[in-house]
């Protein structure tokens, strides 16, 4: 079978290197550059989230999400430089509040049985007193979370894909999808049309676009999200990644002896997007890193060392989120031949691997001995508006980042 891939960040690129290896011939087409997307802006956190973090999730996330956390450190293993360490995660309350709803509901969850409860004098062991006793309530150990940068594994499965026969053409932007009698028949580009027997959509925030040029709303909507790179500010290379349950969900880790951190925000550009088919990463402006460094600086109540950094390397990306925050993988409805994989709802790093593996098999008719598909199918939203999609998935974002917050959050 002759397969298409659009999209070369880290869905794109794993459904392809799963489509190869199960015996597809596969072109991999991406606008520009492997990786230069979304995937490009990823924290690189990789964690079991389905064990409480992520309310809708369920079995079948936690599976897909064992089977990243396995992928990723067979490609370590193959000798990829990912950067990958198994530093573990810890999730960190400063409140009684927060250690109630936030860490508790993770510390009970029945999924993970490896999860340890923290003193705080362990928490400032385990983090070379980077995070003090003196402000954490309650803490969380996750000894298997692992940290990549994610377009170093993006580029470690293109490697690999190529290795395996696949073929790689970067900068050839698909301008539309071609098709007849309702039947996909390949893709159009700017070097002019590629046929194929499928065409799997996996350009992140520029799905909708591609989707619409064969008249299907895609059901996801993307919002804004930002990372930060400070200077060196000492921080070890052991230390675990540090999850928050207030401080508006604030993640960091260490990258170089830098601080490399977000979390999450209501103002410009986070909702920019929204209404824009055809976002420009380059020129996304707003008040991201202005607030980030406010919900920094109160933060360092608890990590001293954030009353330090400066935001010297900015990030942009846009994660698509869907209403229920599940995945988008599976034929295009009314559209034979095309498939899509997206909706990664900020996860896309974590769950790539699986959703790659999971595409390729219901591509080829494989049996999947990973988890059941049915969630994730795009006919789950058939009888809903994209605009009402794009409000119900504003909205469930907003509760659950609602309920990670504390008033510096809204302040
Ligand atoms: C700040 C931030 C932190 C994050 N942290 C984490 C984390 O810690 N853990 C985690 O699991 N996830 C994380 N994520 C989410 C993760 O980055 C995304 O889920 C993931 O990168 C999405 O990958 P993608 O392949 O769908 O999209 P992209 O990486 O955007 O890839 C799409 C590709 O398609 C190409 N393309 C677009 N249009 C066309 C076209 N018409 N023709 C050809 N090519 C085209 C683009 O050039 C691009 O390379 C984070 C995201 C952000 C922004």
């Amino acid at each position: 079978m002759q397969v298409i891939v659009v999209g070369g960040g880290v869905l794109g690129a794993s459904a392809a290197l799963h489509l190869v290896r199960q015996g597809a011939q596969v072109t991999l087409l991406d606008g520009k550059a492997v990786a230069s997307g979304t995937s490009n802006a990823a924290g690189g956190f990789l964690n079991e989230w389905a064990a409480g973090a992520f309310p809708t999730w369920g079995d079948e996330e936690l599976a897909i999400e064992r089977y990243g956390l396995e992928f990723y450190s067979s490609l370590a293993d193959e000798g990829a430089d990912l950067d990958y360490v198994q530093t573990g995660a810890i999730w960190l309350a400063t409140t009684p509040e927060t250690w109630a709803s936030f860490v508790r509901p993770l510390a009970e969850h029945p999924g993970v049985e490896d999860r340890q409860r923290l003193e705080p004098q362990e928490v400032e062991y385990l983090t070379s007193s980077v995070i003090p006793a003196r402000g954490v309530v309650g803490a969380l150990l996750h000894p298997r979370g692992i940290r990549i940068t994610a377009p170093k594994a993006a580029r470690a499965m293109v490697d690999r894909f190529r290795e395996a026969g696949g073929q790689l053409r970067e900068h050839t932007p698909v301008t539309a999808l071609l098709s007849e009698h309702g039947r996909v028949t390949g893709v159009r580009t700017a070097d002019g049309a590629l046929g194929a027997d499928l065409v799997v959509v996996a350009a992140g925030a520029w799905s909708k676009l591609l989707l619409r040029t064969a008249g299907y709303d895609a059901p996801m909507v993307p919002f804004t999200a930002t990372r930060i790179i400070s200077q060196p500010v000492g921080l070890p290379r052991t230390l675990p990644m540090i999850l928050f349950g207030e401080f508006s969900f604030l993640w960091l880790r260490e990258n170089e002896g830098r601080a490399l951190w977000g979390c999450e925000y209501e103002v410009s550009p986070r909702y920019d997007f929204i209404a824009s088919d055809d976002p420009e990463l380059d020129t996304i402006s707003g008040g991201a890193v202005k607030r980030t460094l406010e919900i920094t600086r109160a933060a360092a109540t608890a990590i001293p060392v954030l009353s330090e950094v400066r935001a010297l390397a900015v990030s942009h990306g846009l994660p698509c989120y869907t209403s229920d925050l599940r995945g988008l993988i599976g034929p295009v409805p009314g559209l034979e031949g095309a498939f899509l994989v997206g909706g990664d709802n900020q996860a896309g790093v974590t769950h790539a691997p699986g959703y790659g593996r999971l595409a390729a098999e219901s591509i080829l008719d494989s049996e999947s001995t990973l988890t059941d598909l049915t969630p994730f199918r795009l006919d789950r939203f058939a009888e809903n508006s994209p605009n009402a999609i794009a409000a119900a998935a504003a909205e469930t974002v907003f509760d659950l980042v609602g309920r990670h917050t504390s008033p510096v959050a809204h302040s």
